[in-house]
């Protein structure tokens, strides 16, 4: 009988993003397309992940607009303007958005954008969380591919 050497799954990338921002957003969304394994952890100096700076309830007011529509915006697993069509509509009147006017070029408050960043960075690390499971069981090693943040 021969012997076959075994092979050892690669070992996980370590990688940090400091800060949640959109860069920090799109970053994590990058390498999460990426087919190798990764260990990502993402730092957070802000109380609230994932909004953004300007577009934080610590920066901004309801009346004060993003000058960026969503058909600018790359998408995040989902475009802006999907995403605002799925809220709940008493959320948007809050912010003064007529939800039966959404439309792809329209400038909406700060704050619905950084809800819309927050919102793809919980789908992020839920998809992250996700294949970090699918690939332990798959090495059956313990190695992980997946995301922490503080
Ligand atoms: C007042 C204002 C309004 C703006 N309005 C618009 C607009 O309408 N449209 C537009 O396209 N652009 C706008 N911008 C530009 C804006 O900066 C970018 O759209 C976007 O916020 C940049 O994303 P970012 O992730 O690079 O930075 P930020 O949004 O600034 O995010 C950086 C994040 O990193 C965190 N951080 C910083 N240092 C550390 C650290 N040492 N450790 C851990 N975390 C850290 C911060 O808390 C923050 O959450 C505006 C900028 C300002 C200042």
């Amino acid at each position: 009988m021969q012997d076959h050497p075994v092979q050892n799954p690669p070992r996980p990338r370590n990688i940090a993003i400091v800060g949640t921002g959109p860069t920090g957003l799109y970053t994590l969304h990058h390498l999460l397309a990426s087919e190798r394994p990764l260990t990502v952890t993402l730092f957070e100096a802000a109380p609230l992940a994932g909004v953004g700076q300007p577009y934080s309830p610590d920066s901004a007011q309801v009346t004060m607009l993003a000058n960026i529509a969503s058909i600018e915006i790359p998408p995040l697993g989902e475009t802006y303007l999907d995403w605002l069509h799925r809220q709940p509509v008493v959320l948007l009147q809050a912010c003064g958005v007529d939800p039966s006017g959404l439309h792809e070029r329209q400038f909406l408050p700060r704050l619905v954008l950084g809800a819309w960043f927050r919102d793809r960075l919980e789908h992020m690390l839920e998809t992250a969380r996700a294949r970090a499971s699918r690939g332990a069981a798959r090495t059956g090693a313990g190695h992980r591919r997946g995301t922490g943040g503080r």
